[in-house]
């Protein structure tokens, strides 16, 4: 399947086919990427949703609109890749609206619930857990009290079913593999259609951008690590095809799932070479990813370190004291970074 010339038919609110039976609706989305990328594949009478968006006006009308129109034969089944709200925004209310089961794995809706901050308690910690890595306290606040509510948080108010690793879901002309993986989110589900070799790939695989890795309170507990080795996973697939949830489809996913190996594998050599003894999360953060004027930048510096150094401590390279402070070990091997590294919201 050639993956540029399939996306021609365009039809109103961005829906284009960019597979058989298979339509992509982008959204419009106004912190970080301008846009998201859901998929509808063509199932009987309707369709099977592939994410849903953020929950604005603006998005609720652009549905409206197509159930009413070219989707009237409404939504049979929605699968949420994961918890981040340009996936999961609108999941409770396209359920309402449509009926549609939704799939979503109870990890993923815990880590919607942990990200909300639900509790007095749970804020507190949150601002403990970015001051003890050597966040400046007003960063912290602004964290725990705005930051991950106005980006991250999303309605989980409503009942879902998961879907195993392995699983194959039949969907119209195509059998879709469930593939769960970790990294980006603790437990994010890719569709693979092996004879199609096609991906729809949610966050996990995108082409132009990395997709952000965090440890956080919550949420995955060895993210680069999970991450790595979805990757090795991926890159064992007949991909022709990928379905990002971000940019254009794109062929060549193999050797975009390599190249993000050997990205991170060039981003642990800037860790090895400007850790200083002693230094917190955050210090190593602003040696590596510069100085970032954005609170939410820093925010994704410092998880996206602290992501780094886990797996260097997991190497047993590095080690972190009782103080979140790290110390090279013995026999790291240093060598020279180049440019700061790039963070993006994905
Ligand atoms: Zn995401």
């Amino acid at each position: 399947m050639n993956a540029t010339t399939a996306e021609t038919a365009v039809v109103p609110d961005d829906l284009i086919e960019v597979a058989p039976d298979i339509l992509r609706l982008r959204l419009p989305m106004d912190e970080g990427i301008d846009h998201v990328n859901l998929y509808l594949v063509r199932d009987g009478a309707g369709w099977l949703l592939f994410d849903t968006g953020v929950d604005t006006a603006h998005a609720r009308a652009c549905w409206e609109r197509l159930l009413a129109g070219p989707l009237a034969g409404g939504l049979t089944r929605i699968v949420v890749s994961h918890h981040h709200p340009d996936h999961l925004g609108l999941a409770r209310w396209l359920r309402e609206r449509t009926g549609a089961v939704v799939y979503l794995r109870p990890e993923e809706r815990h880590s919607a619930e942990q990200t909300a901050l639900p509790t007095p308690k749970a804020m507190d910690a949150c601002r403990h857990y970015f001051e003890h890595h050597g966040m400046p306290a007003d960063d912290a606040s602004t964290i725990a009290s705005d930051l991950l509510r106005r980006f991250m948080a999303c309605d989980t108010g409503f009942q879902s079913q998961s879907l195993e690793h392995g699983e194959v879901l039949h969907v119209g002309r195509y059998r879709f593999q469930v593939l769960v993986q970790g990294g980006h989110s603790v437990a994010q589900f890719c569709l693979h259609e092996p004879q199609a070799g096609l991906l729809l790939t949610g966050d996990q695989l995108l082409e132009r951008i990395t997709p952000n890795l965090s440890l956080l309170p919550w949420g995955d507990r060895h993210p680069l690590r999970h991450y790595l080795a979805s990757l090795e996973q991926t890159a064992a697939l007949d991909l022709r095809c990928v379905l990002p949830a971000h940019h254009e489809v794109y062929a060549g996913g193999v050797a975009r799932a390599r190249g993000l190996i050997h990205h991170h594998e060039r981003a642990l050599e800037k860790f090895r070479a400007r850790l200083l003894p002693g230094m917190k999360g955050m210090d190593v953060a602003t040696a590596v990813y510069g100085r970032r004027r954005d609170v939410l930048d820093r925010f994704l510096a410092l998880t996206e370190s602290l992501a780094h150094l886990q797996y260097l401590q997991e190497q047993a390279e590095v080690r972190c004291d009782a103080d979140a402070r790290w110390y090279p070990l013995p026999h790291t091997v240093s060598s020279t970074g180049a440019l700061p590294a790039s963070l993006h919201l994905a």
